[in-house]
C-alpha cells in the first residue's frame, strides 16, 4: 500500500509554498523590516519570560493584546482575533467557509497562500488578472462575482507582489453587490496608511487581516491579528486552535503596541526609501519599476530574468524571483531597506544589467 493513496488528491495536486534557500549578503527577498526590536524591549521581554512559568499554557484569551489592539485599531476588542502569523488566520478563514465546490475569487498575481490553501480545501478558484499596469481591474473583478457567486474573495491591499492598492469605493461596491464573505489581508497596511476598516461598520461580510511581520519587526515571533463583525469572531473562534499564540510572542506584540511611536518613524524612513528606490529604478535602461504602496518594489525587466535575479546573487544580493506568478514573466521583487543597503542594490542592479547589455 503506498501511503500516498491515503493523502485527497486536492492536495496531492498542489505545488507546495516553498522559499529556496541562497547563500547571501544582503537579504531583500521577504518582505521584512530591516530594523530588529530595540534591545531594551528585548531586555524587557527576557526578564518577563524569566519569571514567568514556561510550564504553564498561555491565557486561554489574550485579553491584554486584544484591548492593546482594540486601542491601535479602534476596533471592538470582541471584533479581534489573534493568530500566530496571519499565515494562521487565512486557514482559519478558509476552514471556516470552504467546502468542496465552494468558488473563491482571487485577484492574480497575488500571495499564493489564498488558492494553494482554498484548493486543498476542495474549493474551486477562479483567478481575475490584474490589469496590464498591475492595479485592480475592478470591473472584471464585479462581473467575477455576479457570474461565479463565490463564498469567499480574497484581496491582498497593497497587493504582495505588485504592491497595488484596492480602490475603496471598488471595493465598497463589491460589498453590496455579493452575498460572499469579502477578506481584505492588509498586511502591509502601515506602509500604505490606507485601511478600508471604515466599511466594516456598514458591511458585514468584510474581515480584515493583519500582521506584526512588516511594519511591526516581529516576522520570526509570528503574530497576525484579524478585525471583523464580534459576532463571525465567534464563529472563526471556534476553528482557532486553542492556545495558538504564545505567551512570549503575545507579550513582544503588546511591548510593540506601546513603542509603536518609534515604529511609526522607521515605517516613514522605509516609505522615504522607497520612493528614492523607485527613482533610481526608474532610471535604469531595461528596468521599469511599478508604484507601491507597501514596502517592497516590483519590477520588470527585459533582460533574462533568470540570469539578472543570479547575477544579483552572486554580488550577494537576494531579491524574490516572482517570474513563476502569473502575468511576472519578467518581473523581481525588491525589500526595501535601510538607505546604505538599499543603494548596494541599485549599484548592483546598475552592475548586472550593464553587464547583460
Ligand atoms: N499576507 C501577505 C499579503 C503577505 O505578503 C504576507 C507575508 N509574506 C503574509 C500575509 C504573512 O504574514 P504573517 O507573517 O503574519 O503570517
Amino acid at each position: 500500500m503506498n501511503p500516498l493513496d491515503f493523502v485527497k488528491p486536492s492536495i496531492r495536486e498542489l505545488l507546495p509554498y516553498t522559499l529556496r534557500q541562497y547563500q547571501y549578503e544582503l537579504k531583500l527577498n521577504q518582505n521584512e523590516n530591516p530594523f530588529d526590536i530595540p534591545l531594551e524591549l528585548k531586555d524587557k521581554l527576557l526578564a518577563y519570560a524569566r519569571r514567568r512559568s514556561w510550564s504553564r499554557y498561555p491565557d486561554f484569551v489574550p485579553e491584554e493584546f486584544h484591548q492593546k489592539l482594540a486601542e491601535y485599531t479602534g476596533w471592538a476588542k470582541e471584533g479581534i482575533l489573534v493568530g500566530n502569523g496571519s499565515n494562521e488566520l487565512i486557514k482559519d478563514i478558509c476552514i471556516l467557509i470552504l467546502e468542496k465546490g465552494s468558488r473563491v475569487v482571487i485577484p492574480v498575481p497575488t500571495f499564493t497562500l489564498y488558492k494553494l490553501i482554498s484548493t486543498a480545501l476542495g474549493a474551486e478558484v477562479v483567478e481575475v488578472k490584474l490589469k496590464a499596469d498591475y492595479t485592480f481591474d475592478m470591473e472584471a473583478l464585479s462581473e467575477a462575482v455576479a457570474v461565479h457567486s463565490p463564498a469567499l474573495i480574497f484581496f491582498s491591499s497593497p497587493n504582495n507582489p505588485t504592491g497595488s492598492i484596492l480602490p475603496i469605493d471598488g471595493l465598497e461596491k463589491i460589498l453590496q453587490e455579493t452575498n460572499s464573505l469579502v477578506v481584505v489581508d492588509e498586511a502591509y497596511y502601515e506602509f500604505s496608511g490606507t485601511t478600508c476598516l471604515p466599511l466594516l461598520k456598514k458591511h458585514r461580510n468584510l474581515i480584515i487581516l493583519r500582521t506584526f511581520s512588516k511594519a511591526f519587526s516581529l516576522a520570526g515571533l509570528r503574530v497576525g491579528y484579524l478585525i471583523a463583525d464580534p459576532e463571525l469572531v465567534k464563529e472563526i473562534a471556534k476553528v482557532k486552535l486553542p492556545y495558538n499564540l504564545n505567551f512570549f510572542s503575545q507579550i513582544a506584540a503588546t511591548y510593540v503596541l506601546e513603542n509603536r511611536a518609534l515604529l511609526q518613524k522607521r515605517v516613514e524612513y522605509i516609505v522615504r526609501q522607497k520612493d528614492m528606490v523607485y527613482q533610481a529604478l526608474s532610471g535604469i535602461p531595461g528596468v521599469k519599476p511599478y508604484p507601491s504602496y507597501g514596502n517592497f518594489i516590483l519590477f520588470e525587466t527585459l533582460f533574462d530574468v533568470k540570469s539578472l535575479f543570479f547575477a544579483l546573487l552572486r554580488k550577494g544580493v537576494l531579491v524574490r524571483d516572482v517570474s513563476g506568478y502569473p502575468m511576472l514573466s519578467r518581473a523581481l521583487r525588491v525589500t526595501i531597506s535601510k538607505e546604505e543597503e538599499n543603494r548596494r542594490f541599485i549599484r548592483t542592479l546598475r552592475e548586472a544589467v550593464d553587464a547583460a547589455q
